[in-house]
């Protein structure tokens, strides 16, 4: 084994990155980080129809607002087609590959008889030993061998073993020059000196091909790590069926990636019963040896969970930073990041992303009428015109707009209008925020200021009817 560990995450960039393709990314990440190793990005772009550009752009997009980057790449395989050249010449030279010139529909009607005779459909081994030479029509195929057991030490999943026989000689350069998957990893994985290949299980069914190649090139394969991967609730893949996303579509909906990235580092692996863990944390005790078996079972009220923590955690600076983006998806434009942290600091303890933050936000920037039409007809009754009546009086005298002030000054209210203090502050929040729950009044008031707090009691005493 190489004496840095080397990692890396090498998606296909068919689609946009998506939660176990994060998963991925992160345990990769980690394990590079916790080992002071070399994270690499490499695109695996040989499936030139299904590959796009826009793809590869959004999943570096989502890596790096993950915080998950890279420090070599990204290497794109669709520029490295000379390299694998290089190795196929090497494998034909060794009489360790093959060329093919059967036709892909024969192959097709082939593999077809072989399934309705029961047989496993596998290449029948025509072209194995009629010494064709590299043509414009001719792929190229490894000659596995067809006896023996290739195997290894899975670094999560323990001892597996294939019998060679149940694999076939695969394509490993097609006819029109592509290298297939199989072989292009081990080539990249062999230049690239990639010490550890973690990736999802469903990829061991792979590895015994891969690991042939390495053999028949001489070189030393990397230790294989494979992750269960992520399931739905119902114990299938993961798919949009249960509300996954593409990881960007999290950070539309206002989750913090270190929310996303800790949700994500405790599927499939533990450390003890924590459950909140800071970055660094992640790094310091992530290990493979505390990868589970089991598939992890993705679950939004626990990712929400966690992102209210870290809403929470978040300084207000940074959090109304943050707010802003989702205030102007809401219409509300502004730049004053230093209200928006104030805002933010009275929102952070109820909202579960910055999407409901922003929304929760709203009555700080804009009237707040219509107001709310079960809590106007609630509080906002001729019953509670004396106590806004005061209250507007009192705020145009010049009451004091700090906490203690303001819960002395509710208190009086109370005490001068002969009711609960609760009675006084639905009407006022009502009145000022539109809706029966809010932050508290003590809080929100200096934020909307003097002015604005007389304008909004005024207007819901012509509500009422009185006549200010
Ligand atoms: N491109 C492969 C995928 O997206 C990566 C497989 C590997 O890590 O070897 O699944």
């Amino acid at each position: 084994m190489a004496t840095q560990v080397r990692t890396r995450f090498s998606p296909s960039p068919t689609g946009a990155l998506h939660l176990g393709g994060a998963h991925t990314a992160l345990f990769n990440w980690l394990f590079a980080r916790h080992h002071g190793g070399v994270f690499i990005l490499r695109i695996e772009d040989t499936d030139m129809e299904r590959s796009q550009a826009h793809f590869v752009d959004e999943i570096m997009e989502s890596l790096r607002w993950l915080g998950l980057l890279w420090d070599e790449g990204p290497y794109f395989q669709s520029r490295r087609l000379p390299l694998y050249d290089e190795f196929v010449q090497r494998l034909l030279a060794g009489g360790q590959a093959y060329c093919c010139d059967c036709d892909p529909q024969e192959l097709e009607a082939r593999r077809q008889a072989a399934l309705a005779r029961g047989d496993k459909p596998r290449y029948d081994g025509r072209c194995r030993e009629r010494g064709l030479p590299l043509g414009p029509k001719t792929a190229v195929r490894f000659k596995t061998p067809q006896t023996g057991v290739t195997f290894w030490h899975d670094q999560i999943k323990g001892h597996i073993a294939f019998e060679n026989q149940e694999l076939d000689d695969l394509v490993i350069r097609r006819a029109d020059g592509i290298p297939t998957y199989n072989f292009a990893v081990v080539v990249d994985d062999i230049t690239m000196q990639v010490s550890h290949v973690i990736r999802g299980d469903d990829h061991i069914s792979n590895t015994p091909r891969q690991l042939l190649i390495y053999q028949a090139l001489g070189a030393e394969p990397p230790l294989f790590a494979h992750m269960p991967l992520m399931l739905g609730k119902d114990r299938t893949k993961l798919s949009k069926r249960h509300g996954a996303l593409p990881v960007l579509a999290y950070r539309d909906r206002g989750i913090l990636p270190q929310a996303l990235n800790n949700y994500l580092a405790r599927l499939g692996w533990s450390h003890g019963d924590q459950e909140i863990f800071s970055m660094e944390e992640l790094i310091r005790y992530f290990s493979l040896e505390h990868v589970g078996k089991a598939p992890g079972i993705h679950d939004e009220d626990k990712l929400l969970w966690l992102n209210s923590h870290y809403l929470k955690e978040t300084p207000p600076a940074e959090l109304g930073r943050l707010l802003l983006p989702f205030l102007a998806r809401e219409g509300i434009a502004t730049d004053d990041v230093a209200k928006a942290a104030r805002v933010a600091a009275t929102l952070n303890k109820r909202a579960k992303t910055l999407v409901e933050m922003a929304q929760a936000a709203r009555f700080y920037y804009q009237d707040p009428r219509p107001y709310d039409e079960e809590a106007a007809a609630r509080y906002l009754t001729p019953a509670a015109a004396p106590v806004l009546s005061l209250a507007l009086e009192r705020f145009r005298a010049g009451a004091e707009l700090t906490e203690e002030g303001l819960t002395a000054l509710l208190k009086e209210l109370a005490r001068e209008t002969g009711r609960k203090v609760v009675e006084v502050a639905q009407p006022l929040r009502v009145a000022l925020t539109g809706r029966a729950a809010s932050p508290s009044l003590t809080e929100l008031i200096p934020i909307l200021g003097r002015e604005e707090t007389c304008r909004r009691l005024e207007n819901a005493l012509h509500f009422i009817g009185k006549d200010v």
